[in-house]
């Protein structure tokens, strides 16, 4: 029977990084992976382009993700964005920041980053086996064995669970590592899928599919919940809201759909224009020409159908010129410029979820390590711990990073 020193359970970006850390230590490591191949969801990343990581500094890169962020410090101390960008030109990949924040591989392809981590490992001698699905984890009271998959058992005195989150499950990712967790005495925290698009009650967004409207602010119109809120790029949709700013915002409102049914938005469309702004800029357009209907005035602030569907909701004729409308309408009108209410009914659940908020619960792992406190010889990293960050490299970066912790101390 053949032993190994270490055993990763799943190859996306943190398992691939704690294996070729590990092996360049002199581990002989085991990767074993459920699907057919190797780094499914990786090769889906950033559209296919696969965005990294990004340029914050820590501190700030630590506080987007919340209260929990904290927990990152020593991994990214150890692994920040500047060694993702050399560990990868290391083995062959270099890395761009075109936008001067968010690192994409220079060719633009996760398919690069795959087959370098790929070549990698076949390199330092990791043994891979995919179509291995992990069932059971091999302990005693004092520490980790090994695992068993429905073939047969494989035995490590470390094992690193890296099985990801629940979202996108067709690329892997189904929960498999929670059960493991608790199969050893840890806990998970509650689960919600997080970024992905978000459907709403209201019809009227239907008429306006396919609408970009930029620098969108959203808010949760909740008491005491008024502070949650982000700005970005939003699209309608047949029946709710995607986009760069809802794929954000839905890591916030998933628990509070869960927690209340409905969650109502507020959304300024027009960059951030309040009431009497709104007003004196649809005055100046109002003197230049003043043969202008409505809709026309509408359109110099949002596109056609928006300005459409805002006209019915505030009863207003799109028609008629804006000083002809009733004082009534176009004080709604100028109301629903500022604010533009709508109200969160669901979601696709975690079938379009890109990240898992929640997971294994972090007070029972060492951070300078990735190593459990339960049960000595198991490690975690990436997603399948209970951490979630925006869009736009935070995710990709926290993998690599507690990928890279387990690897060095496994
Ligand atoms: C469409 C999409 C696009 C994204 N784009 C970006 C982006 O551009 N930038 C970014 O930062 N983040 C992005 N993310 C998020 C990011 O991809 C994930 O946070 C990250 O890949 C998680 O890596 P991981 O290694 O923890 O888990 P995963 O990549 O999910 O890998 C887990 C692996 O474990 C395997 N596995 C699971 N259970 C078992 C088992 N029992 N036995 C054996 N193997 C098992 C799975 O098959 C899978 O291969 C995106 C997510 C999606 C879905």
């Amino acid at each position: 029977m053949k032993k190994y020193d270490v055993i990763i359970i799943g190859s996306g970006a943190a398992g691939m990084l704690a294996a070729i850390t590990a092996a360049r230590r002199g581990k002989n490591v085991l990767l074993l992976e459920k699907l057919s191949k190797l780094g499914a969801k990786l090769k889906a990343t950033g559209g296919g382009r696969c965005n990294l990581t990004n340029t914050l500094p820590n501190e700030e890169f630590m506080a987007r993700f919340g209260k929990e962020g904290r927990f990152m410090t020593p991994a990214l101390e150890a692994f920040d964005h500047k060694k993702v960008q050399t560990f990868f030109e290391e083995i062959g990949v270099e890395s761009h920041a075109p936008d001067g924040y968010r690192i994409f591989p220079t060719t633009h392809n996760a398919g690069t980053i795959l087959s370098a981590l790929e070549e990698q490992m076949k390199k330092l001698g990791v043994e891979v086996i995919c179509s291995q699905r992990v069932d059971e984890l091999i302990f005693n009271e004092e520490s980790m064995k090994g695992v068993k998959t429905q073939e047969k058992s494989y035995y490590a005195p470390h094992v690193i669970i890296a099985t990801g989150g629940l979202g996108y499950p067709v690329l892997g990712a189904e929960g498999d590592g929670y059960p493991l967790a608790e199969s050893v005495g840890h806990k998970v925290t509650e689960l919600f899928p997080a970024m992905m698009p978000l459907k709403v009650k209201e019809n009227w967004v239907e008429n306006c599919r396919a609408d970009t409207i930029a620098k969108v602010e959203l808010r949760v119109n909740l008491p005491k919940l008024k502070k949650l809120q982000a700005k970005g790029d939003l699209i309608f949709t047949k029946n709710g809201i995607r986009g760069p700013v809802v794929l954000d915002f839905a890591r916030e409102v998933t628990p509070l759909i869960a927690r209340y049914g409905e969650v109502p938005l507020l959304l300024n469309m027009t960059k951030g224009m309040n009431e009497e702004q709104i007003f004196v800029h649809l005055k100046k357009e109002l003197d230049k020409e003043s043969s202008q209907t409505t809709l026309d005035l509408l359109k110099t602030l949002l596109p056609e159908s928006l300005s459409r569907a805002l006209c019915t909701l505030s009863g207003a004729d799109p028609q008629l010129g804006f000083n002809k409308l009733s004082g009534v309408n176009r004080a709604e009108l100028i109301k629903l410029l500022a604010w533009t209410p709508l109200t969160v009914t669901g979601h696709e659940g975690f079938k379009m979820a890109m990240i898992t908020r929640g997971g294994v619960s972090l007070k029972e792992i060492r951070p300078e390590t990735m190593e459990s406190k339960v049960l000595k010889g198991l490690f975690f990293c990436g997603e399948v711990m209970n951490l979630d960050g925006p869009c736009g490299g935070y995710n990709l970066q926290w993998s690599f990073a507690s990928g890279y912790l387990a690897g060095l101390h496994c």
